[in-house]
């Protein structure tokens, strides 16, 4: 039995049937990111194959996005590793500038978070290392 991960699915197709001929061996094709997957299927047709398959994938998917969200939740993120990741990249900065209003602001020594002292608003350390990995990858 061949096993395919629902979320690598990109389409399926076959042979269609009906009640008429579905005790006949269908071909019903799956297409995953490797290629083109034929099976050949008795007492099945691409009308019951594909809601089937395609439900699969709906329920992974769903599964996939929850797992992402928690990893996130999961990241906290400080200044002092954003410096120690950023130095492995051999970037080096020395303050920030606020999205907000431009101004300067020291780069934080430690701390998930710093406040503009210009405008207030609240910066990230998060948010700094998307950018920052964006840059480095
Ligand atoms: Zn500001």
């Amino acid at each position: 039995m061949y096993e395919i991960p629902p979320e690598e699915i990109n389409g399926v197709s076959g042979d269609t049937g009906d009640s008429s001929n579905w005790q006949l061996p269908k071909k019903i094709s799956v297409v995953d990111s490797k290629g083109e997957n034929t099976f050949n299927l008795q007492y099945a047709f691409l009308e019951l194959f594909k809601p089937t398959i395609e439900n699969a994938i709906a329920i992974r998917r769903k599964e996939i996005d929850v797992e992402k969200k928690k990893e996130r939740l999961h990241v906290i993120l400080d200044f002092s590793f954003l410096k120690t990741y950023m130095e492995k990249g051999s970037l080096v900065m020395q303050v920030l500038k606020c999205p907000e209003c431009g101004a300067t602001i020291e780069f934080p020594k430690s701390g998930s978070q710093t406040t503009c002292s210009h405008c207030g608003k609240i910066i990230y350390a998060q948010d700094i290392f998307e950018k920052v990995k964006s840059l480095l990858e």
